[in-house]
C-alpha cells in the first residue's frame, strides 16, 4: 500500500457519463451509466456525471433533475461537482477563439434548406454533407455579410485542419485493444459553433473531457464516428487523447437502438410500473 501522499502523484483514471437532458433516460442510458461506473470502479478510478445541456431549445431542467433521480435509483454515485455545460460557455468560447486564431474555422451563412439543396452526399449521422459553399467566400464578402447582421455558423475547414497535423490521428479502442486510424473526412466541414447556441456537441465534449481530465471515454457505438472528429479537435487544441471504449447498444426486439424518439419505456416509467432497480441491473448484465 503506497503512502497517501504518493497517491497525489499517481494518475487516477477518470470516467464520465454525459447524458443530455432532452428527454427521459431509458434502458440504453442505464446500460451506458452502469457500464461506465463499473469500469471506473474496476480501474480504481473516478466516475463523473456531466449534464450536456447546451441545446437550450431541447434541454429542460426537469429532465436533468430526473437524470439525478434515475441514476440514484439505479444505485450510482458520482464525484461532485456535476458539470453543467450551460454554465461553461466561456470555456467553449476560448476553444473557438483558439481555432479561429489558427485559421481552421470559417463563417457559413447557408440555411438548412440551402445545405439540403446543395448536398450530394450524407455525413456519418445521415445529415446532408455540406459541400463547402461558404468556404469560397472572400474575406471582404464574409465581413460584409457579418456586418449586415446575417446569422452564421462557424464550420471547420476540414482540409486546412488536416493539413496542420504533424502526424496521422488515431485512438486506442479498449474493446478491441487496437489503435484505430481516425479519419474525420466523412464529416466534411462540420459545424463547430452553431448560430443558435454558440457551441456544438463536438466542441463542448472535447473541451470538457480535457478540462475534467477524463482519461477513459466510454459511450455507445452510435458515437464511434464522432470520435474521429473529436480526435481531430483534441489534436488542434493540443489536448491529450483519452482512451475510448464504444460499448454495444441496447436494442429492442426488432434490433433497433432504444431511443427517446421511439417512445421506449423510460426508467421512470419502469420504476412507476413496479420494476426494481436490481431487475434492471440484472437484465443489463450488472
Ligand atoms: N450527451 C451525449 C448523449 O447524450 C453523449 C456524449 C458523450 O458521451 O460523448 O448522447
Amino acid at each position: 500500500m503506497p503512502d497517501l501522499w504518493l497517491l497525489a502523484f499517481m494518475p487516477v483514471p477518470v470516467y464520465r457519463f454525459a447524458p443530455s437532458p432532452n428527454g427521459e433516460l431509458h434502458l440504453g442510458h442505464a446500460y451506458s451509466a452502469l457500464f461506465t461506473a463499473e469500469a471506473a470502479a474496476h480501474a480504481g478510478g473516478i466516475f463523473l456525471l456531466r449534464i450536456e445541456d447546451i441545446d437550450h431549445g431541447r434541454c429542460r431542467p426537469q429532465f436533468a433533475a430526473q437524470i439525478f433521480a434515475d441514476l440514484s435509483w439505479l444505485g450510482l454515485r458520482w464525484v461532485e461537482p456535476v458539470r453543467f455545460q450551460s454554465e461553461h460557455m466561456d470555456d467553449y468560447r476560448a476553444a473557438r477563439d483558439r481555432l479561429l486564431q489558427i485559421g481552421v474555422l470559417y463563417p457559413c451563412f447557408c440555411s438548412r434548406r440551402d445545405v439540403m439543396a446543395s448536398a450530394a452526399a450524407f455525413d456519418p449521422e445521415g445529415n446532408p454533407l455540406y459541400p463547402g459553399t461558404c468556404r469560397a467566400l472572400s474575406r471582404s464578402e464574409r465581413q460584409r455579410r457579418i456586418a449586415s447582421g446575417a446569422p452564421y455558423h462557424l464550420r471547420i475547414d476540414m482540409g486546412q485542419a488536416l493539413a496542420r497535423l504533424a502526424s496521422p490521428l488515431s485512438f486506442r479502442e479498449i474493446s478491441s485493444g487496437r489503435d484505430i486510424i481516425a479519419d474525420p473526412r466523412p464529416w466534411g466541414d462540420v459545424v463547430l459553433i452553431r448560430k443558435d447556441i454558440g457551441t456544438s456537441y463536438h466542441l463542448s465534449v472535447v473541451v470538457d473531457d480535457a478540462l475534467q481530465s477524463v482519461t477513459h471515454v466510454t459511450r455507445g457505438m452510435d458515437l464511434f464516428a464522432a470520435t474521429h472528429v473529436h480526435r481531430l479537435l483534441q489534436a488542434l487544441l493540443e489536448f491529450p487523447a483519452p482512451l475510448y471504449h464504444h460499448h454495444r447498444l441496447i436494442t429492442d426486439g426488432a434490433g433497433r437502438k432504444l431511443a427517446k424518439s421511439l417512445c421506449d419505456p423510460s426508467l421512470r416509467a419502469l420504476r412507476e410500473a413496479g420494476v426494481a432497480a436490481g431487475e434492471i441491473r440484472r437484465e443489463l448484465g450488472f
